[in-house]
């Protein structure tokens, strides 16, 4: 792992950059490409912190990669943004470091228009799903059986959208009435059909390992009427990882996982929940950039190197 980390890209200028995510800086390759590059940052409560973890950026796009193959060789047709991992010629120019560093953690992708949706898909009762459940009975406004109990799995993975916030707003939940709406009948129910396709293959993959993958995050863009997956996929940024031998001693409070919530703690015990500008103390950066190798490791099967 490196000992420092990438909190901001320097191409010194090779490519235009057209956005800038909480994790990842988007550059213009040409009209129908960009170069998806995901830093070190990482982000609690919708606010990124002022330190990152060394090697996440390049482990996340390893790991999109990774699960971009295995759901298109599982998923007859499904379309994906992910082009090549190989840096376009305009930065043959840049020194080699920096040229290894920007590649390890970057992907080229079809530039798509993005649906303004965050396509969530839930088989474990958790988050901002159980405080909703515990007030009204429901997840997103959809009524569920009574009596279940935090960290459980629903009768059946359900879809759950919400809202894409701008940067420095807070994503809101919604009805699939809602989407549907947003989006049109037509496109909501093939992003709806591939988000709970995608969500059981990866939760079965997730299974063989030992892991439950409770919930997880798409995003979806188009092409006309073509709806192709995007942005990061099944990543412990985008979903909650559970180990699966202390899921059911676990049941009824938080369960331990592969992914950011030992930051969120940390930051809920600190007091610091929501508050900008935090510097993470060194040895969560160092249990956190732990986690996030070990979900890797166990769910591609390789060991984790740059
Ligand atoms: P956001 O900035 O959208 O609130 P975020 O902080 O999760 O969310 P990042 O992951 O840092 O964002 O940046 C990725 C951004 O790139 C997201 O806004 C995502 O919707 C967008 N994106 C992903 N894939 C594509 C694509 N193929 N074409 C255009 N935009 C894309
Ligand atoms: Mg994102």
């Amino acid at each position: 792992m490196p000992s420092s980390a990438v909190v901001s890209v320097d191409l010194r200028g090779k490519l235009h950059k057209i956005a800038s995510g909480k994790i990842r800086d988007l550059f213009e390759v040409d009209n129908d490409t960009l170069l998806f590059v995901a830093t070190d940052r990482i982000s609690a409560y919708d606010v990124v912190m002022d330190n990152g973890i060394p090697g996440k950026g390049a482990l996340l796009t390893k790991m999109s990669i990774y699960w971009f193959k295995y759901l298109q060789a599982k998923i007859p047709g499904l379309q994906t943004h992910y082009i090549t991992n190989s840096l376009p010629s305009a930065l043959d120019a840049l020194p080699f470091d920096m040229r290894e560093s920007v590649q390890t953690r970057s992907m080229q992708v079809r530039r798509l228009e993005v649906f303004p949706l965050e396509s969530i898909v839930r088989g474990y009762i958790t988050g901002s799903a159980w405080s909703e459940y515990k007030k009204s009975g429901t997840i997103h406004g959809i009524p569920q059986p009574s009596g279940l109990v935090e960290g459980q799995k629903l009768p059946e993975p359900i879809w759950t959208p919400s809202t894409k916030a701008e940067l420095g707003e807070h994503d809101e939940n919604i009805t699939p009435e809602k989407a549907r709406q947003m989006v049109g009948e037509g496109k909501a129910r093939i992003i709806e059909g591939l988000s709970l396709e995608l969500y059981k293959a990866g939760a079965k993959r997730a299974e063989e390992v030992g892991i439950i993958l409770a919930d997880t995050k798409f995003e979806f863009g188009h092409e006309g009427e073509q709806v192709v997956l995007i942005d990061e996929v099944l990543t412990p940024d985008s979903s909650r990882f559970w180990p699966k031998e202390t899921w059911e001693q676990s049941l009824g409070g938080a369960q331990p996982s592969f992914d950011k919530q030992f930051l969120r703690d940390w930051l809920t015990t600190q007091g610091l929940k929501g508050t900008k500008g935090v510097t993470i103390a060194e040895d969560i950066v160092e249990q956190t950039a732990k986690k996030y190798r070990d979900a890797y490791e166990r769910i591609t099967g390789e060991s984790y190197s740059e």
